[in-house]
């Protein structure tokens, strides 16, 4: 069916919500400080460092960058954590992924203290997730969130389908979306009739990093879909999972890559480091 769909601008709806930090910041006489741990030399994680760097500038938020080197050691690393866990100064610690191959990941998010755990990563913020209580939420799912109640208020009883399960985003984007009443379906590449399953979604959500393959025939006339991958196409472009101009012809709303979640994760990294500063400061 035809339908006039409308873009979901992650862009402006980032900017709100930075503004808003920033006002909250400005009242603060002692501003939120950021950790931010950065090793090797991955050019994306560069890149996405230096946003949510700007991010901290914008809002007021303070920044303190470790770039380390790529020869660097898993007790290098985790000292830099365990140091930063002590510090009273920094309220925030957001270690970039991937890390160097080599390095295990998971120990070292797990060492980072849970009230400055701004990714919501270590698995008492995950348990927090799962069991209702207030915690860190990790920032994209936390984004994706907003992006849908900015369009619809009360998601009760809709049919919101997740496709990926991993712990960074498709779990805990699953637990937002049941906290919000939704009846949740996760699917994943062992899946059988995405297609068909996909087609029953009020909403949408595709976190799988595989280039445009949710396709119109894939989508309920006047669902909200959200966006979440990004993949680099041969000829440098970035795209998302969901196969956008082709999608938008059906679906209610459509999540841009780039211009939708990505924004949302930072800002969304912003408020979590003002969470966590707020935390320290039992406020
Ligand atoms: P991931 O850990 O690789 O998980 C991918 C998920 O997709 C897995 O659960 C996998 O299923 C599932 N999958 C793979 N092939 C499939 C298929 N053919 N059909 C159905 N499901 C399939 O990735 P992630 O960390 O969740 O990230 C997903 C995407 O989101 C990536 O493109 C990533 O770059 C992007 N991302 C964006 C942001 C942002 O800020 N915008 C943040 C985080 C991630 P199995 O579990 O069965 O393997």
């Amino acid at each position: 069916m035809a339908q006039s769909s409308q873009i979901i601008d992650g862009k402006s709806i980032s900017a709100k919500l930075l503004t808003k930090i920033s006002e909250e910041v400005g009242l603060l006489d002692v501003k939120p400080v950021l950790a931010v741990i950065l090793v090797g030399d991955n050019p994306a994680s560069h890149v996405y460092v230096g946003n949510k760097i700007k991010a901290c500038m914008k809002t007021g938020i303070q920044s303190v960058e470790h770039r380390l080197p790529a020869t660097s050691t898993q007790d290098e690393i985790a000292k830099i954590i365990l140091d930063l866990n002590q510090d009273a100064a920094i309220n925030g610690i957001l270690l970039q992924l991937p890390l160097p191959d080599g390095i295990d990941s998971d120990a070292l998010i797990q060492m980072i203290a849970p009230q400055k755990d701004v990714d919501g990563l270590t698995i008492p913020n995950i348990g927090k997730l799962v069991a209702g209580l207030n915690g860190m939420v990790p920032c994209t799912p936390q984004g994706s969130i907003k992006l849908i109640k900015s369009l619809k208020e009360d998601l009760t009883g809709l049919h919101a389908v997740v496709i990926g399960r991993s712990l960074l985003f498709g779990k805990p984007m699953a637990q937002l979306l049941l906290a919000e009443n939704c009846t949740v379906t996760t699917a994943h590449s062992k899946t059988h009739d995405l297609p068909k399953i996909c087609r029953s979604a009020d909403i949408l959500v595709a976190a799988v990093g595989r280039p445009k393959m949710v396709k119109s025939d894939w989508v309920k006339a006047g669902a909200i879909v959200i966006d979440v991958g990004i993949n680099r196409l041969e000829n440098g472009k970035i795209c998302g999972d969901v196969d956008f101009e082709d999608v938008l012809r059906v679906a209610g709303f459509v999540s841009p890559v780039p211009g939708g979640v990505g924004p949302m994760t930072i800002a969304c990294l912003m408020a979590n480091t003002l969470k966590a500063y707020y935390y320290y400061h039992n406020k």
